[in-house]
């Protein structure tokens, strides 16, 4: 293999990583931008090329991911490979070896200085009949919307919680759709106990002013304290309505009506995608979420010398922290090839304040472990190797498991062509659960490993036989 030049790779062409990228090359690095989306933008800016001004309504913060994008697609220290999958990873005398699939060939490169940006994917929670057609994320009704212009059906429930289900149930209604539910699992009253945080940060304010004059236009009316707890199929297999509780401060039903729809949209906020850094080896902790992340330091360099992380994987906090924190690491990771990159003070109370709005969006929407009431045990909990949750009660209470692994080993949970990305954060604490462990004493490393595995995307023998 040819000795690489001296240059930066970022993978991931969100908001963390178009501002690494763009950073690291206004240092005067050479930057290799890599990301499997067909177009630059991540999750946020995700969008239709020919109609994205037309679009401008679905954006918030359309201008800077329009600066943004274009900044990094003309910068001439900047190469882009898009479309272009990172499948493994191993780090080994101070580089990083990426393996990609791009244009459908394999590639092989490797760095000294590497920026992971690979964001996050929505969090999702089992219930019965999640798995019929027409029960989808809100990440999946957005992506559709403005990656594909298509408006997901005709009378949508919005439901879950987090922040992120205003703008999905505000872009739904603008395309066109009826959202009959807006329902938040939590109170809104939670947000009191950070009230000095919400001051310091008033444009959050205004973005949800913004989401509540387009509810008021379209006649969406938010629900508190709500969730959907089953849905219902037609003849044809299709969703023909869901069940929707009100329910407790823990998540425990109290009482339920039916409500008909063609389209249920349900998420839990986010769980940040980590198999790349999982793959290099790099520390992880457990966030207060329970959710997992990469640990940096103050420059988000990682555990490993020359591999810095940025955005949703270093733990979920939005677009606006993911771009303070790719400036850091894109500059961090010039300095580290010999450029002349300086991190100020401003970059780093930037940073701290968004971390802040963060950690109070965190508490303001916590999933509360009710949620494992709402199971029967026909309820299917693994999709892809359609695994009931009785079998998965089997394992632990018939054949012993005691940790997800041994459990995931017993009934095939998290065994399919996902490995676990959708269903293994809630296996952990369903078998928790079942051997008599409460939420906070599931160990570190039982959260983190569900994530870790050396493939980080399926590839095909053919491909991989090909290739480099
Ligand atoms: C579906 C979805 C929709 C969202 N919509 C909104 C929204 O409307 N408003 C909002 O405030 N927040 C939204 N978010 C939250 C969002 O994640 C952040 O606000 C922001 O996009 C995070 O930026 P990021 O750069 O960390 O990651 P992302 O924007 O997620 O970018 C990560 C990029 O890394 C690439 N990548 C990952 N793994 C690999 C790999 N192995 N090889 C190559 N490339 C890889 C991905 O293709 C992606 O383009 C959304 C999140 C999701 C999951």
């Amino acid at each position: 293999m040819k000795p690489e030049p001296a240059r930066v790779v970022v993978v991931g062409g969100g908001p963390a990583g178009l501002s690494a990228a763009l950073n690291a090359a206004l240092s005067g690095a050479s930057v290799l931008l890599i990301d499997s989306s067909s177009r630059l933008g991540g999750q946020y800016w995700r969008h239709l090329p020919e109609t994205w001004l037309e679009q401008s309504e679905l954006h918030l913060d359309l201008d800077t991911g329009l600066l943004l994008i274009s900044a990094v697609a003309n910068h001439p220290k900047i190469e882009i490979w898009s479309g272009a999958e990172i499948w493994s990873a191993t780090h080994e005398d101070g580089a990083a070896t990426l393996r990609l699939i791009t244009n459908g060939v394999e590639k092989i490169i490797t760095t000294k200085a590497l920026v992971l940006a690979t964001g996050a994917y929505d969090r999702t929670l089992p219930f019965p009949g999640w798995d019929i057609p027409g029960v989808m994320t809100p990440g999946g009704a957005q992506s559709l919307i403005k990656g594909n212009g298509i408006a997901v059906g005709k009378r949508v429930v919005v439901a879950g919680s987090g922040p992120f289900l205003l703008p999905v149930a505000a872009g739904l209604a603008q395309v066109g759709c009826e959202v009959i539910e807006l329902l938040e699992a939590n109170s809104p009253l939670r947000w009191l106990k950070s009230l000095p945080t919400l001051i310091q940060n008033l444009s959050k304010i205004g973005e949800a002013a913004h989401y509540i004059a387009i509810f008021n236009r379209f006649g969406v009316r938010p629900k508190f304290n709500r969730a959907v707890v089953a849905a219902h199929a037609n003849q044809d297999g299709e969703l023909e309505s869901v069940s929707i509780a009100k329910i407790d401060s823990n998540f425990k039903i109290k009482k339920i009506e039916r409500v008909k729809c063609d389209v249920a949209a349900i998420g839990w906020g986010f769980t940040a995608d980590t198999s790349l850094a999982g793959a290099l080896l790099l520390k992880q902790l457990v966030t207060k979420d329970e959710g997992v992340a990469v640990l940096v330091d103050e420059n988000q360099e990682s555990s490993i010398a020359g591999i810095f992380a940025a955005g949703e994987i270093t733990g979920i906090g939005g677009s606006e922290l993911s771009i303070a924190e790719g400036v850091i690491a894109g500059l961090a990771a010039a300095k580290y090839i010999g450029c002349k990159a300086e991190i100020s003070n401003n970059h780093h109370k930037t940073r701290a304040k968004k971390q802040k709005f963060a950690k109070a969006l965190i508490s303001s929407y916590p999933v509360k472990s009710g949620w494992q009431s709402w199971l029967t045990d026909e309820t299917i909990i693994c999709r892809c190797e359609e695994v009931k949750y009785s079998k998965l009660k089997f394992a632990v209470t018939e054949l012993g498991a005691t940790d997800s692994r041994t459990a995931k080993l017993l009934s095939r949970c998290g065994m399919g062509m996902c490995q676990g990305r959708i269903c293994g954060r809630f296996v952990v604490d369903l078998v928790a659960n079942e051997s008599g462990i409460s939420p906070s004493d599931i160990s570190e490393k039982e959260r983190i490993s569900v994530g870790n595995r050396p493939i980080i995307t399926p590839i095909s023998i053919e491909l991989l036989a090909n290739g480099e």
